[in-house]
């Protein structure tokens, strides 16, 4: 080690799921949407003018801030936007949970939150799920801090009801309270219907998931104005959570095809639905998921061996070598063809195990 290396912070990086330069895979590992993003967004592409790109963009992103107020009834000083949700979480965890004390997350969640928590040095802790990956809501009381979880939870899937949460931001009004929206979509319901009545609720959002622009980059926040006054305020500090200019037309496209939306986010629930009923056939239990993949083990098998032999067929799922994860794989929802070639190959690999 050199002498300057002992004075540099060491710090633990997430670690990403796998990005394979290849195309002809099936990719089932980073919850990307199957479906390409709408046809408005690639007329945007064709109809941008490279001339502007000698302009910086505008750092207020108003077009984007007022089309995300509208698509959702709220006012434009309750809008943040950034150039993706893990962007906006970690302004968030900076402005929000600078404190001494404890910032509270599920212990299976997002591996993001203890990273960011660790980097801001922020002091945090894991409440430990139930058997079935469900929050115990009566765990979640703080009096200082704050409380951080993703609804559909991450890598379970699972749904906390709007009671839950209702009951959580009862209990913690003196907090900043977030709710990971990330893949909203795919559930039942999202806290934004609380946002009026809790000042302290923030909810993040994505276009990676259901709005399929992974590749984009933007994600963006709701809260009472006061919250996201704050957080311009630390943006602002930083001048680089801007999106470029073009992305933000190709966001703005997106937003205006909300047909296109309904229809790629109600195919991703149909073959969710129907690759639960296989799974099971095939010896899995899982966790009732809401979102657009399923954590899932087998009853017999190892989820490392079987993330191998899938990997050889040059099909991609998510494997966490993570205590109390371990035997989990976590498969993300693709086209119904693509579903049906992976478990063409799963069937395979069981009954060679077999
Ligand atoms: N929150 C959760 C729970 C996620 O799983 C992800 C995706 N890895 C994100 C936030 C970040 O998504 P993005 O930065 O693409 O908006």
């Amino acid at each position: 080690m050199k002498e300057f290396e002992k004075n540099i912070r060491k710090v633990v990086p997430y670690v990403p799921g796998e990005q394979p330069k290849i195309r002809n895979i099936i990719k089932l590992n980073t919850n990307e949407n199957p479906y390409p993003p709408s046809n408005l967004v690639k007329k945007a592409i064709e109809n941008f003018d490279s001339d502007t790109l000698k302009y910086y963009p505008d750092p207020t992103m108003e077009k984007i801030v007022a089309k995300l107020a509208d698509y959702h009834k709220v006012s434009k000083d309750m809008v943040f936007v950034g150039v993706g949700s893990d962007d906006v979480l970690a302004m968030a965890f900076m402005t929000f949970f600078n404190s001494q004390k404890p910032l509270l997350f599920p212990d299976i969640t997002y591996s993001f939150y203890d990273v960011w928590a660790e980097l801001f040095k922020i002091y945090y802790k894991r409440i430990p799920l139930d058997e079935e990956f469900k929050i115990k809501k009566e765990d979640y009381y703080i009096e200082n801090g704050g409380i951080i979880f993703p609804n559909p939870n991450a890598p379970t899937g699972v749904f906390e009801s709007l009671d839950t949460i209702r009951n959580i931001l009862d209990n913690n009004k003196d907090v900043v309270v977030i709710i990971d929206e990330a893949y909203v979509d795919f559930a039942k319901e999202s806290a934004l219907s609380l946002i009026d009545e809790y000042d302290n609720l923030l909810v993040v959002r994505t276009f990676s998931k259901s709005r399929s622009l992974a590749g984009l980059r933007l994600g963006y926040a709701i809260g009472n104005p006061l919250l996201i006054k704050y957080l311009n305020d630390v943006k602002y500090s930083f001048n680089s959570y801007t999106l470029n200019a073009l992305s933000m037309e190709m966001a703005a496209a997106s937003i205006d095809d909300e047909e296109y939306f309904k229809e790629t986010i109600k195919k991703v629930i149909n073959t969710r639905e129907n690759a639960k009923k296989t799974l099971s056939e095939l010896g899995f239990e899982f966790a009732d998921s809401q979102s657009n993949f399923i954590f899932a083990k087998h009853k017999s098998f190892s989820a490392s061996i079987i993330f191998e032999k899938l990997k050889k067929n040059n099909i991609f799922v998510r494997y966490f070598n993570k205590e109390r994860i371990d035997n989990y794989l976590r498969i993300s929802i693709g086209t119904d063809e693509e579903m049906d070639k992976f478990f063409e190959c799963l069937k395979k690999i069981i009954n060679e195990l077999d």
